[in-house]
């Protein structure tokens, strides 16, 4: 079989793909098609503009024209949960769904997303088991952190975020962590200085997942001039830093965090890992994350 014949969408090929809005910038379907084809499966992935108010027939469709399943990104990761049959235990603590499997009409809801963020951690060398972690935020992306940390077995948790927007959210966050996991999960006031020393000093990774320091331009808070943490005297040598943010690389945090001898990492494969993880929940294979990571993360 030469490689067009092997890349050619027939009759059978099936199709899924990522609803949500906007979706066009996405980088998933570079790759999932990738994946695809380098492993001689017969499907494709494509966007869907989808706004919430459509989004129940669009699921419906999905489960009907027999697709392999879809991710889902804002604003329909949350909405998305009454049309589903079934919920994985990290979607179900977060209460939002970025990735269904069509099991032969039977919808099943996952997050992956923080997996995606453990599993890039993993590969970056370190590994939190059995110990303390302290997250900065409470937003979407810290929400699944936070469940799947406490499901990999973080000993305790210290989620830290203003008295503000999201602080209820935060609570709630904190007492369903701590009603369906073994992980103790404790909250602190982001702004309390005294008390935000004491948590990261116990903790062995220290996590922002708040949008404080991004790019200007991207909903950024602030800007790339800014940290979520402006007292930096508690970072030590052994303290492993980590930022979601992927842009700017190197957040202001990051670079205070180096300069004081700390291990860092960034947010770049939290999204590569995420779709690795829905690749194989969809497919049954891994997904060839080197290459993929090579071609399209690279830079
Ligand atoms: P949300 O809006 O859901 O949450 C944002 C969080 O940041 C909230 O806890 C919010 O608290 C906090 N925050 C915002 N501004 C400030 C501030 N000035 N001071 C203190 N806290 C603040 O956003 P997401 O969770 O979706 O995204 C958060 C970050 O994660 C973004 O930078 C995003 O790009 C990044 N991200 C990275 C991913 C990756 O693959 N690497 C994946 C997903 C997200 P409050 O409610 O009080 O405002």
């Amino acid at each position: 079989m030469d490689l067009s014949e092997k890349y050619e969408i027939t009759g059978h090929t099936r199709f899924g793909g990522l609803l949500g809005s906007p979706v066009a910038h996405s980088i998933s379907p570079q790759m999932h098609n990738y994946s695809f084809r380098r492993l001689g499966i017969d499907c494709v992935y494509l966007c869907f503009e989808v706004q919430p108010d459509k989004l129940e027939d669009t699921v419906r469709t999905f489960r009907d024209l027999g697709t392999y399943g879809f991710n889902l990104t804002m604003p329909d990761k949350q909405y998305v949960i009454p049309y589903l049959d079934e919920l994985s235990p990290a979607a179900r603590m977060t209460g939002a769904v970025n990735t269904v499997v069509n099991k032969d009409g039977k919808l099943v809801g996952h997050n992956t997303d923080g997996f995606g963020y453990m599993e890039s951690m993993r590969q970056a060398g370190f590994d939190a088991k059995g110990k303390e972690m302290t997250l900065l935020g409470a937003g979407g992306a810290a929400s699944a952190i936070a469940v799947q940390a406490a499901l990999d077995g973080v000993t305790k948790l210290h989620i830290a975020n203003r008295k503000s927007r999201s602080w209820a959210h935060a609570q709630e966050l904190t007492d369903v962590i701590n009603k369906n996991t073994s992980c103790q999960a404790d909250l602190t006031d982001l702004e309390d200085t005294a008390a935000m020393k004491e948590k990261i000093g116990a903790s062995y990774l220290l996590t922002n997942a708040t949008s404080v320091g991004m790019k200007k331009g991207e909903g950024a808070s602030g800007g790339e001039d800014f940290t979520p943490l402006p007292d930096p005297s508690a970072f030590r040598p052994d303290l492993v830093v980590s930022d979601v943010i992927y842009n700017p690389r190197r957040t202001r945090l990051l670079r205070e965090a180096e300069e004081a001898g700390c291990r860092t990492f960034n947010g770049m494969y939290m999204l590569l890992y995420q779709g690795a993880e829905a690749f194989r929940l969809w497919t049954g294979q891994n997904m060839p994350v080197e290459e993929v990571k090579n071609r399209y993360f690279a830079g």
